[in-house]
Order: structure tokens, then C-alpha cells, then sequence
């Protein structure tokens, strides 16, 4: 599957080397130029890693990493910061906005790629599977399975069950999974949680089987930490 890397950037010839590059090391580059387009690209489309520059027109880098992990979606994406020299790389470090690594300019392209792979390799362990009982949910592939039962859900249920899956017996409320399953900009109301909950049930139970998740009254659900 092809890796598919982000590159916020609005130096020109910076773009240029950085695109050349990626494409040659069998990375999917997408260029853009403006901090509020690399915003709306990020909504619209799944990356496997980000390259923001600090300074940008629109939105700036920062803002753009803050926002990012500020996204259920999006919280785990790899981000790497560029900064030039002289723009108190040792602040942003500082400011604690989760970047993944940093990269002062003027830098070399083939330690930017060496930090790149270093940084999905990372990733990439940590994201591969979740598991409860005989419930299954691989992250990379988005497949989900209850014992050999393929389970198909759309992209919500999805979403839904993998925050219950990371912390099984934890209680969320119906806000808090808007915010991590929907993300905190949108507004939606708060029984929509429970229609899509009864969609994951539905995907995820035959008559007859335990329901893996619970409700717990006047606070929420969580993923049933007995359950096997
Ligand atoms: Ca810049």
C-alpha cells in the first residue's frame, strides 16, 4: 500500500526537492502550500505522515499540529516540523504540540528520509492490532473480526469501536465520544452516539451472542473489559 505523505510547505524549490525525493523513495507526496489548505486536506483525506513547515501562509505549522492532535482521527498521525535556522528551534520544542520529530533548514534530504522511515516504523508497531476476547480490529487494514467472522462496519462504527477497544472497561459519555469519534469542531447531537452504537451492535452480534459493549445508565458505554 502506498505511503502516503503530506508536505505543507510554501518554499518553492523546497517543494520541489522534497517531492522529487519522496517520489524516488516510494513515498505518495502531496504538496501543498497554505496552512489552511493543508487544514482541509487533512479533513478531507487519510495520510500516513506529515511534513509541516513552521511558517506558512494561513495557518502555521504549530497551529496545524495542534489541531491535529487536538482530531480523534488524526492524534496519532506522525508529524514532523521544519523550522529555519533561527527560528528558536529550542522554543518549539518547548511548546510541547506533539510533533514527532523536528528538522532545522538548511537539512539533508537523505536524513529527512532516514527520520521519516524511522518515525513509520514506529508507527507502524504500534497501530497494527487490538484484541478483546475474540474480537479483533487491525488498524492498518481497518478489517475487524469476531473470531473467524468478518464484521463490516462503516467509517463511525468503525472509529466507535476502536476508542472503546484501546481502553476496554473504561466508561465514555456520549460528549466525549463525539469529541474523540466526531471530532470537537462538528456539531452533532448527542443520540446520534446512541444510533451508531446500535449499528456497531448490530454489526457485531449475532442472536444469541454476548454483546461485548455496555451501557451504562445516565453516563455513557464502554467496550466490556470481562468480555471473552
Ligand atoms: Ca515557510
Amino acid at each position: 500500500m502506498a505511503t502516503r505523505i503530506l508536505v505543507v510547505e510554501d518554499e518553492d524549490a523546497l517543494c520541489t526537492l522534497l517531492e522529487y525525493n519522496l517520489e524516488a523513495s516510494g513515498f505518495t507526496p502531496t504538496i501543498v502550500r497554505d496552512g489552511d489548505e493543508a487544514l482541509l486536506r487533512l479533513r478531507e483525506d487519510e495520510y500516513d505522515l506529515a511534513i509541516l513547515d513552521w511558517m506558512l501562509p494561513g495557518t502555521s505549522g504549530i497551529e496545524i499540529c495542534r489541531q491535529l492532535r487536538a482530531r480523534a482521527e488524526t492524534r496519532a498521525l506522525p508529524v514532523i516540523m521544519l523550522t529555519a535556522r533561527g527560528e528558536e528551534t529550542d522554543r518549539i520544542r518547548g511548546l510541547d504540540i506533539g510533533a514527532d520529530d523536528y528538522v532545522t533548514k538548511p537539512f539533508s534530504v537523505s536524513e529527512l528520509m532516514a527520520r521519516i522511515r524511522a518515525i513509520l516504523r514506529r508507527h507502524g508497531g504500534e497501530q497494527d492490532g487490538l484484541r478483546v476476547g475474540d474480537i479483533s480490529l487491525d488498524q492498518n487494514t481497518h478489517r475487524v473480526h469476531r473470531a473467524k467472522r468478518e464484521i463490516h462496519l462503516g467509517p463511525t462504527e468503525f472509529r466507535l469501536l476502536q476508542t472503546l477497544m484501546r481502553r476496554p472497561g473504561r466508561v465514555y459519555s456520549r460528549e466525549q465520544l463525539l469529541d474523540m469519534v466526531w471530532g470537537r469542531d462538528v456539531y452533532v447531537e448527542a443520540r446520534t452516539v446512541d444510533v451508531h452504537i446500535g449499528r456497531l451492535r448490530k454489526a457485531l452480534n449475532r442472536p444469541g451472542e454476548t454483546d461485548p459493549l455496555r451501557t451504562v445508565r445516565a453516563t455513557g458505554y464502554s467496550f466490556d473489559e470481562t468480555y471473552q
